[in-house]
């Protein structure tokens, strides 16, 4: 069980919906539609319990390494769960849950310590760091329980308090977690509640929140904005990307066409720094266009339960009929299917891998975030056009330079406008880096200490340096 679930409506109980096996298209299990109108005991709940695990960073640094190891021993029951409704091959949903326990770990150790503030005044003015509140995240489907502990142990690391709201396509993992965790954590320092709109948009939005965390779509992360704003809370927004790769013209393309296919299909391609946009040297196009086909075209696509799949379906009906309508409306505009293009004909929501070749730079599958198992590849002719093209969207959250001469890769790395980007790799990240995109990917830092302090106020105290002057 959760660690709390909301009470009840008065004369009602929470309903349940269904949740749905990609690899089927079939409902499996349910989850609890909780409420709306629950929210305002669920949050007073975690004001009180706020009280209490704010006073003793030792208790929590404790609990939270406790949780780890919870989290860890729990993996053979949750890795299968999150599979199951998520669609990821397993071995990378039991990555999934090793990353949420080394998170746990990383932050549970993190401590923000206080500044002295050195102004050449006779007083000693010192910050403290102090939390928050209560913390509403609400996380996305394509990495449930790593992007759920992205907000809670950091939040939960610095003192405050939780309420979780998975997507309702994947609830089942994440409220198994809970469960998981509840040996670990006292009550109500962590709550999930499940369910569709607008539990969202109320929990964002509610007065007792001090501090919303999400982790979606652009369109979605205004309207969390707009929520937020009503009760001017803070809110850090973690929103989309259109990741651009710019290939160089000394790219060794045999040698990356592995590293750079993963980069784009990894998780079926619903990952948000995923690239998205191939840029090569005119030159050497189609050879770039013919390894990534290979590539698609070889690799196993079946459901993450079955241990010979590499890629899953992908995740849901909406997200299916999206990657459809941009890759037909690609085709229509001039796109050629070098691997792939259509959906595979059998049960459940699986998309043939594919690699789309000379694609109008105007069309939306290059333009938006199509987050799918599809890659276009743009030809380019020199690299100040590929960086103009890169950055040429609103988008900002990563990007890459692919090249043998790093020098030079590294010079032309330095001219992307995002918030990570790397040499010959893509969305690889390291615990303690900020996590921050740019434009309209996001606002505000996760990650690292930058994301301790995102849960932290800073205090300040002022004492006089001598008696006298007190
Ligand atoms: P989404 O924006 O549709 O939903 C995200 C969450 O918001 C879900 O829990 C959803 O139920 C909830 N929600 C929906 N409407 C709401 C509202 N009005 N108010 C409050 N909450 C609401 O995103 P998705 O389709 O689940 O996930 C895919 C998106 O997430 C992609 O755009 C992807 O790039 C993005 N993403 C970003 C990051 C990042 O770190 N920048 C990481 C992963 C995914």
């Amino acid at each position: 069980m959760p660690t709390r679930q909301p009470t009840r409506a008065p004369g009602g109980r929470a309903e349940c919906f269904d949740v749905l096996d990609p690899a089927t298209g079939e409902p499996f299990d349910e989850a609890p539609d909780h409420d709306p109108d629950t929210l305002d005991a669920v949050v007073d709940a975690a004001h009180v319990a706020w009280r209490e695990w704010r006073s003793d960073p030792a208790t929590r640094t404790g609990a939270l390494l406790a949780a780890a190891d919870d989290v860890e021993a729990a993996g053979a029951d949750l890795a299968p769960l999150l599979t199951r409704e998520q669609g990821k091959p397993l071995s990378e949903s039991y990555a999934e849950v090793a990353r949420t326990a080394a998170r746990l770990r990383y932050f549970a150790e993190l401590d923000p310590g206080s500044q002295p503030i050195t102004d050449g005044r006779p007083v000693s003015s010192e910050i403290r760091w102090r939390p928050l509140g209560p913390v509403a995240a609400i996380v996305p489907w394509n990495f449930p329980l790593q992007l759920a502990s992205a907000k809670f142990a950091p939040a939960l690391a610095a003192g405050n308090t939780v309420v979780l709201k998975p997507s309702p396509c994947t609830p089942l993992a994440t409220r198994l977690l809970g469960s998981v965790l509840s040996s670990a954590l006292p009550e109500d320092v962590l709550t999930i509640v499940t369910g569709g709109e607008p539990l969202g948009a109320r929990l964002a939005s509610h007065p007792g929140i001090r501090h919303v965390t999400f982790t979606g779509s652009i369109p979605t992360g205004r309207a969390v904005a707009k929520s937020a704003a009503a009760s001017l809370t803070r809110a850090t927004l973690e929103l989309g990307g259109n990741d651009a790769a710019v290939l160089l013209e000394d790219v060794d393309v045999e040698r990356v066409a592995d590293r750079l296919f993963w980069a784009a299909f990894r998780n079926c391609g619903q990952v948000c720094m995923a690239v998205k946009r191939v840029y090569a040297p005119a030159r050497i196009y189609s050879r770039v266009v013919e390894a990534l086909a290979h590539r698609a075209r070889t690799v196993v696509v079946g459901s993450g339960l079955d241990p010979v799949s590499e890629l899953g379906p992908v995740n849901n009906a909406d997200q299916l009929a999206r990657v459809e309508r941009y890759t037909a409306q690609a085709l229509s505009d001039g796109a050629r299917a070098a691997a792939g293009g259509h959906r595979l004909d059998r049960p459940g929501y699986f998309f043939a891998p594919t690699i789309l070749a000379d694609v109008p730079s105007t069309s939306r599958v290059v333009t938006e975030e199509q987050f799918g198992p599809v890659l276009p590849v743009l030809p380019y002719i020199s690299v100040d056009e590929a960086v103009e093209a890169a950055n040429g969207t609103g988008f900002g959250l990563g990007g890459s330079v692919w090249g043998t001469d790093l020098d030079r890769a590294e010079a032309i790395v330095d001219r992307l406008e995002c918030g990570t980007a790397w040499i010959n790799h893509h969305a690889e990240l390291s615990l303690a880096q900020p996590f921050a995109g740019v434009k309209e990917s996001g606002v505000g830092v996760a990650g690292g200490p930058w994301g301790l302090y995102g849960n932290l106020r800073p205090f300040v105290v002022h004492r006089p340096d001598r008696p006298e002057e007190a």
